[in-house]
């Protein structure tokens, strides 16, 4: 057992450590503020690889491990979770869906632009009257023979990266039979495809989300992703993945948390010493630093089982459950330990604050990664 990153893991964590602290720092509180999605940004998120990351070198990605890519999450997510939400969404939900599931020629037409971090796809899975139960999607898809396309009707709810300059499709469940979904593509701009303005979120403000609504949507019928039929399990794969970059974020938000509340405990003074002398304040952070190795290790070793090929359902759902969790008590506690500047917006820890709560619902809320871990466990759960 080796608790030790490579070398390269190490230098890789510095360059995107420096990256968020020079590219997204400085501006994070304006982007917030105004809840806007910062293209120039993502675009140089792409300059540096982060897109490519996960992908093989022979179709322009970086051939990196999946731990190296949760590096990249943590290190964006302790600075900011809009940006390291809008990699994980362009990653693990946009691209991902293409690379298991595309032909050549939807990887070449889809794929490599993400790669490249020039294009960003979506993910539309939710819909108004289902989330957790995913497979209740009302939107359907018919296939016209007369004309060889798909016509969608229905619409999707909460869409992450769906509706910015750079998106360039959105892959969405459809019921197209009997007990049958399929995953099928949509361009943007497709008539027929409209995407509602920006929600106003609680936190996430720099991340883009829009519902989309399908009406007599028309694409070609070559814009199925994967078997017919298929959609539902490609996706439920995809999210078992993308919940391990959900732990990522956690810990990231975390550990700025620890961070801040170290340094606050040590400069901020009452009753004549730092506040960093009384244990209601010492232990709060005792206690932080303790969730947060912990959360790490789960995290890590869920993305090591990833790049190992084992199982990792019960491990992902584990680490996100854990992480996610840790993540909001964390920032809760940075929030108390920074006093009455913890509410206020120009501290960081208060964006934290309202940035963590996603984490426990997003990909799965906390209550469904219980209910995987209880199945995994043999447990007969209802759902
Ligand atoms: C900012 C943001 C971005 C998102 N991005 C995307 C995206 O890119 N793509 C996408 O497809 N979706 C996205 N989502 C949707 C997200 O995945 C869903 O909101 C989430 O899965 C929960 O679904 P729901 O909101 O319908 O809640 P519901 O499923 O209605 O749940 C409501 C409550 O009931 C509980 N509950 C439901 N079923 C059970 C059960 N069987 N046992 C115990 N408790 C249960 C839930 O845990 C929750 O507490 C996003 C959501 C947000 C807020």
């Amino acid at each position: 057992m080796n608790f030790e990153l490579t070398p390269e893991q190490e230098e890789f964590r510095k360059v995107v450590r420096g990256f968020a602290e020079a590219e997204i720092a400085p501006f994070i509180e304006e982007w917030d503020k105004e809840e806007r999605f910062p293209t120039e940004t993502v675009l140089k998120m792409g300059e540096i690889g982060l897109f490519g990351l996960l992908f093989p070198e022979e179709i322009g990605g970086g051939g990196a491990d999946f731990l190296t890519y949760v590096i990249a999450l943590e290190e964006l997510a302790r600075v900011d979770s809009s940006m390291a939400i809008t990699l994980e969404a362009g990653v693990s939900l946009g691209a991902m869906p293409f690379f298991r599931a595309g032909t050549e020629e939807q990887q070449r037409r889809w794929l490599l632009p993400m790669i490249e971090g020039k294009a960003l796809g979506a993910f539309g899975l939710t819909e108004a009257h289902s989330g957790s139960d995913a497979a209740a999607t009302r939107t359907r898809a018919t296939l016209d023979e007369a004309t060889g396309e798909w016509v969608i009707n229905g619409q999707k709810t909460f869409i992450t990266n769906s509706g910015t300059d750079i998106t360039s499709c959105v892959t969405v469940t459809a019921v197209t039979g009997e007990r049958e979904i399929s995953a099928i593509v949509v361009p943007s701009g497709t008539p027929g495809f409209a995407v509602q303005p920006a929600y106003r979120k609680l936190g996430w403000h720099a991340s883009d989300t829009h519902e989309l609504v399908f009406s007599d949507c028309r694409v070609p019928a070559e814009n199925l992703l994967g078997e017919r039929g298929s959609g539902f399990k490609l996706f439920m794969e995809i999210l078992d993945e993308g919940r391990i970059a959900i732990a990522a974020l956690g810990v990231g938000m975390a550990q700025a948390c620890l961070e801040t509340s170290l340094s606050y405990a040590h400069e901020r003074e009452a009753f004549g010493g730092p506040i960093g002398r009384y244990q209601g304040v010492a232990f709060k952070i005792s206690d932080m630093a303790v969730a947060l190795e912990n959360a790490r290790n789960l995290t890590y070793k869920a993305a090591w089982l990833r790049d190992q090929g084992l199982p990792i359902r019960r491990a992902a759902a584990m680490a996100k459950l854990y992480s996610s969790e840790i993540a909001v008590t964390a920032t809760r506690e940075a929030v108390q330990i920074h006093g009455g500047y913890g509410f206020m917006e120009e501290t960081p820890v208060a964006r934290f604050y309202r940035d963590a709560k996603i984490l426990e619902i997003g990909e799965g809320t906390s209550e469904i990664q219980r209910l995987l871990i209880a199945r995994d466990l043999g447990l007969p759960v209802d759902t």
